[in-house]
Protein backbone atom coordinates (compact mmCIF):
# COMPACT_ATOMS: atom_id res chain seq x y z
CA UNK A 1 0.00 0.00 0.00
CA UNK A 2 2.95 2.43 1.25
CA UNK A 3 5.60 3.49 -1.39
CA UNK A 4 9.05 3.68 -1.01
CA UNK A 5 8.69 7.28 0.15
CA UNK A 6 6.06 7.00 2.05
CA UNK A 7 7.79 4.48 4.54
CA UNK A 8 9.85 7.14 4.84
CA UNK A 9 8.23 9.91 5.33
CA UNK A 10 6.41 8.19 8.08
CA UNK A 11 9.39 5.60 9.43
CA UNK A 12 9.01 7.17 12.82
CA UNK A 13 5.84 6.63 13.32
CA UNK A 14 5.65 2.69 12.11
CA UNK A 15 8.56 1.97 13.71
CA UNK A 16 6.51 2.39 17.09
CA UNK A 17 5.15 -1.30 17.38
CA UNK A 18 1.72 0.44 18.34
CA UNK A 19 1.17 2.03 15.13
CA UNK A 20 3.17 0.06 12.82
CA UNK A 21 1.89 -0.67 9.37
CA UNK A 22 -1.35 -0.98 9.97
CA UNK A 23 -1.91 2.27 12.08
CA UNK A 24 -0.09 4.26 9.50
CA UNK A 25 -2.72 2.92 7.12
CA UNK A 26 -5.48 3.53 9.18
CA UNK A 27 -4.38 7.03 9.14
CA UNK A 28 -3.89 6.69 5.25
CA UNK A 29 -7.41 5.69 4.69
CA UNK A 30 -8.93 7.93 7.37
CA UNK A 31 -11.09 11.35 6.45
CA UNK A 32 -11.19 13.72 9.18
CA UNK A 33 -13.09 16.64 9.37
CA UNK A 34 -12.22 19.80 11.65
CA UNK A 35 -14.82 22.39 12.31
CA UNK A 36 -12.61 25.38 13.13
CA UNK A 37 -9.14 26.64 11.33
CA UNK A 38 -8.24 28.39 13.89
CA UNK A 39 -5.77 28.07 17.45
CA UNK A 40 -7.09 24.93 18.07
CA UNK A 41 -7.92 23.73 14.55
CA UNK A 42 -4.61 24.88 13.15
CA UNK A 43 -1.88 22.93 14.99
CA UNK A 44 -4.62 19.99 15.07
CA UNK A 45 -4.53 19.96 11.29
CA UNK A 46 -0.96 20.55 10.70
CA UNK A 47 -0.17 17.15 12.77
CA UNK A 48 -2.84 15.33 10.76
CA UNK A 49 -1.80 16.46 7.80
CA UNK A 50 2.13 15.64 9.11
CA UNK A 51 0.90 12.16 10.35
CA UNK A 52 0.08 11.72 7.12
CA UNK A 53 -4.40 11.53 7.30
CA UNK A 54 -5.28 10.49 3.71
CA UNK A 55 -8.04 13.21 3.88
CA UNK A 56 -8.70 16.91 5.82
CA UNK A 57 -11.94 18.01 5.32
CA UNK A 58 -11.65 21.88 6.53
CA UNK A 59 -14.83 23.70 7.80
CA UNK A 60 -14.60 27.31 8.66
CA UNK A 61 -16.15 30.50 7.50
CA UNK A 62 -13.96 32.83 8.81
CA UNK A 63 -11.43 34.87 7.24
CA UNK A 64 -7.95 35.92 8.68
CA UNK A 65 -7.42 38.64 10.69
CA UNK A 66 -4.56 40.64 11.93
CA UNK A 67 -6.27 40.14 15.28
CA UNK A 68 -6.47 36.22 15.27
CA UNK A 69 -2.46 35.61 13.96
CA UNK A 70 -1.10 36.36 17.78
CA UNK A 71 -2.18 32.54 18.42
CA UNK A 72 -3.50 31.18 15.25
CA UNK A 73 0.07 30.01 13.78
CA UNK A 74 -1.77 28.18 10.68
CA UNK A 75 -2.28 31.40 8.88
CA UNK A 76 0.74 33.66 7.57
CA UNK A 77 0.78 37.12 8.00
CA UNK A 78 -0.10 37.69 3.86
CA UNK A 79 -3.20 35.54 4.88
CA UNK A 80 -4.69 38.43 6.21
CA UNK A 81 -8.60 38.82 4.46
CA UNK A 82 -8.17 35.23 3.22
CA UNK A 83 -10.82 32.57 3.83
CA UNK A 84 -9.20 30.82 6.56
CA UNK A 85 -9.81 27.27 4.96
CA UNK A 86 -7.55 28.35 1.88
CA UNK A 87 -4.90 30.01 4.10
CA UNK A 88 -4.92 26.14 6.19
CA UNK A 89 -4.85 24.51 2.88
CA UNK A 90 -1.76 26.30 1.60
CA UNK A 91 0.18 25.48 4.88
CA UNK A 92 -1.24 21.77 4.52
CA UNK A 93 0.06 20.98 1.33
CA UNK A 94 3.40 22.15 1.65
CA UNK A 95 3.39 20.20 4.82
CA UNK A 96 2.72 17.13 2.91
CA UNK A 97 1.22 17.19 -0.15
CA UNK A 98 -0.10 13.71 -0.33
CA UNK A 99 -2.96 14.95 1.74
CA UNK A 100 -6.33 15.89 0.13
CA UNK A 101 -7.87 18.93 1.57
CA UNK A 102 -11.29 19.79 1.09
CA UNK A 103 -12.30 23.64 1.82
CA UNK A 104 -15.80 24.29 2.96
CA UNK A 105 -15.44 27.96 3.62
CA UNK A 106 -19.44 28.21 4.65
CA UNK A 107 -21.63 27.85 8.01
CA UNK A 108 -22.99 24.08 7.87
CA UNK A 109 -26.46 23.84 9.85
CA UNK A 110 -27.93 20.82 10.71
CA UNK A 111 -28.51 19.08 7.76
CA UNK A 112 -25.46 19.50 5.70
CA UNK A 113 -23.48 18.87 8.70
CA UNK A 114 -24.91 15.46 9.33
CA UNK A 115 -24.70 14.84 5.88
CA UNK A 116 -20.65 15.61 6.33
CA UNK A 117 -20.58 13.86 9.53
CA UNK A 118 -21.86 10.84 8.35
CA UNK A 119 -19.16 10.57 5.54
CA UNK A 120 -15.93 11.02 7.82
CA UNK A 121 -14.47 8.71 10.30
CA UNK A 122 -13.59 11.50 13.45
CA UNK A 123 -14.37 14.74 14.23
CA UNK A 124 -12.43 17.59 15.82
CA UNK A 125 -14.46 20.26 17.30
CA UNK A 126 -12.34 23.09 17.18
CA UNK A 127 -14.95 25.47 17.39
CA UNK A 128 -15.46 28.57 19.80
CA UNK A 129 -19.35 28.87 20.45
CA UNK A 130 -21.72 26.69 22.05
CA UNK A 131 -24.89 26.48 19.56
CA UNK A 132 -21.88 25.25 16.87
CA UNK A 133 -20.43 22.75 19.54
CA UNK A 134 -24.05 21.42 20.44
CA UNK A 135 -25.21 20.85 16.69
CA UNK A 136 -21.88 19.00 16.49
CA UNK A 137 -22.76 17.06 19.34
CA UNK A 138 -26.16 15.99 17.77
CA UNK A 139 -24.31 15.10 14.57
CA UNK A 140 -21.84 13.34 16.15
CA UNK A 141 -24.48 11.29 18.10
CA UNK A 142 -26.48 10.54 15.35
CA UNK A 143 -24.50 9.26 13.28
CA UNK A 144 -22.36 7.50 15.43
CA UNK A 145 -19.27 9.12 14.95
CA UNK A 146 -16.40 10.18 17.32
CA UNK A 147 -15.80 13.38 18.25
CA UNK A 148 -12.73 15.07 19.93
CA UNK A 149 -13.62 18.09 21.37
CA UNK A 150 -11.40 21.05 22.77
CA UNK A 151 -11.65 24.30 24.12
CA UNK A 152 -9.52 27.00 25.02
CA UNK A 153 -10.06 31.09 26.90
CA UNK A 154 -7.48 33.38 28.79
CA UNK A 155 -5.58 30.46 30.56
CA UNK A 156 -8.24 27.76 30.76
CA UNK A 157 -8.04 24.73 28.83
CA UNK A 158 -10.17 21.78 28.20
CA UNK A 159 -10.41 18.78 25.88
CA UNK A 160 -12.25 15.26 25.86
CA UNK A 161 -13.31 12.54 23.73
CA UNK A 162 -17.15 11.95 23.07
CA UNK A 163 -17.07 8.35 21.49
CA UNK A 164 -21.21 6.66 19.80
CA UNK A 165 -19.53 3.93 19.58
CA UNK A 166 -18.66 3.30 23.25
CA UNK A 167 -21.50 2.00 25.33
CA UNK A 168 -20.54 3.84 28.01
CA UNK A 169 -19.69 7.24 26.52
CA UNK A 170 -21.37 10.64 27.60
CA UNK A 171 -21.54 13.40 24.68
CA UNK A 172 -21.18 16.96 25.38
CA UNK A 173 -24.76 17.43 26.34
CA UNK A 174 -24.13 15.40 28.80
CA UNK A 175 -22.06 17.50 30.44
CA UNK A 176 -23.64 21.18 29.31
CA UNK A 177 -26.90 20.42 28.98
CA UNK A 178 -28.91 22.88 28.14
CA UNK A 179 -27.22 25.30 30.54
CA UNK A 180 -24.97 26.64 27.28
CA UNK A 181 -27.17 29.39 25.34
CA UNK A 182 -24.76 31.59 23.28
CA UNK A 183 -23.52 33.67 25.85
CA UNK A 184 -20.22 32.04 25.88
CA UNK A 185 -17.43 34.10 26.14
CA UNK A 186 -15.05 33.99 23.05
CA UNK A 187 -11.21 34.69 22.74
CA UNK A 188 -12.51 38.41 21.33
CA UNK A 189 -13.90 39.15 24.28
CA UNK A 190 -12.30 37.77 26.83
CA UNK A 191 -7.75 37.39 25.55
CA UNK A 192 -6.21 34.20 24.92
CA UNK A 193 -2.57 33.36 25.98
CA UNK A 194 -1.04 32.63 22.79
CA UNK A 195 0.08 28.79 23.10
CA UNK A 196 -2.26 27.83 25.46
CA UNK A 197 -4.66 26.94 21.86
CA UNK A 198 -1.45 24.67 20.25
CA UNK A 199 -1.64 22.83 23.42
CA UNK A 200 -5.05 21.66 23.42
CA UNK A 201 -5.09 21.53 19.81
CA UNK A 202 -1.79 19.19 19.83
CA UNK A 203 -3.70 17.00 22.02
CA UNK A 204 -6.87 16.85 19.80
CA UNK A 205 -4.74 15.51 17.10
CA UNK A 206 -2.89 12.87 19.74
CA UNK A 207 -6.41 11.34 20.62
CA UNK A 208 -8.16 11.73 17.02
CA UNK A 209 -4.46 9.65 15.66
CA UNK A 210 -5.00 6.86 19.02
CA UNK A 211 -8.65 6.42 17.89
CA UNK A 212 -8.09 6.17 13.97
CA UNK A 213 -5.18 3.65 14.56
CA UNK A 214 -6.70 1.62 17.90
CA UNK A 215 -3.86 3.24 20.13
CA UNK A 216 -3.97 2.96 23.79
CA UNK A 217 -7.20 4.51 26.10
CA UNK A 218 -8.31 7.34 24.80
CA UNK A 219 -10.28 10.25 26.75
CA UNK A 220 -13.54 8.89 25.99
CA UNK A 221 -14.96 9.38 30.03
CA UNK A 222 -12.86 12.16 31.05
CA UNK A 223 -12.35 15.29 30.67
CA UNK A 224 -9.15 17.39 31.09
CA UNK A 225 -8.67 20.60 32.21
CA UNK A 226 -5.46 22.89 32.59
CA UNK A 227 -5.04 25.67 34.44
CA UNK A 228 -2.51 27.16 32.19
CA UNK A 229 -1.18 29.96 34.64
CA UNK A 230 -0.51 27.29 37.67
CA UNK A 231 -0.04 24.43 34.85
CA UNK A 232 -1.86 21.97 36.47
CA UNK A 233 -4.15 19.61 35.35
CA UNK A 234 -7.77 17.85 36.28
CA UNK A 235 -9.14 14.80 35.52
CA UNK A 236 -13.28 14.89 36.06
CA UNK A 237 -14.51 11.12 35.43
CA UNK A 238 -17.72 11.77 33.01
CA UNK A 239 -20.77 9.61 33.25
CA UNK A 240 -23.57 9.32 29.96
CA UNK A 241 -26.83 11.48 31.75
CA UNK A 242 -29.33 8.81 31.13
CA UNK A 243 -32.05 11.88 30.78
CA UNK A 244 -29.62 13.06 28.02
CA UNK A 245 -31.99 13.64 24.78
CA UNK A 246 -28.90 13.24 22.44
CA UNK A 247 -27.06 10.32 23.54
CA UNK A 248 -30.26 8.97 25.88
CA UNK A 249 -27.69 7.80 28.64
CA UNK A 250 -25.50 5.97 25.63
CA UNK A 251 -26.79 2.71 24.73
CA UNK A 252 -23.84 2.13 22.24
CA UNK A 253 -26.62 1.95 19.17
CA UNK A 254 -27.59 5.52 19.49
CA UNK A 255 -29.27 7.17 17.31
ZN1 LIG B 1 -25.55 12.80 26.24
Amino acid sequence: MLNDQQLLRYSRSIMLPEVDIAGQDAWCNARVLILGLGGLGGPAAAYLAAAGVGELILVDDDRVELSNLQRQVIHSHEACGEAKVASAAVTLSAINPDVRVTQLAERLEEDALRAWVEQVDLVLDCSDNFKTRFALNRACFASGTPLVSGAAIRFDGQISVYDPRQPDSPCYQCLYGRGGDDEAMTCSESGVFPPLVGVIGSMQAMEALKLLAGVGETLTGRLLLLDGKRMQWRSLKLRPDPECPICKGNTQDAG
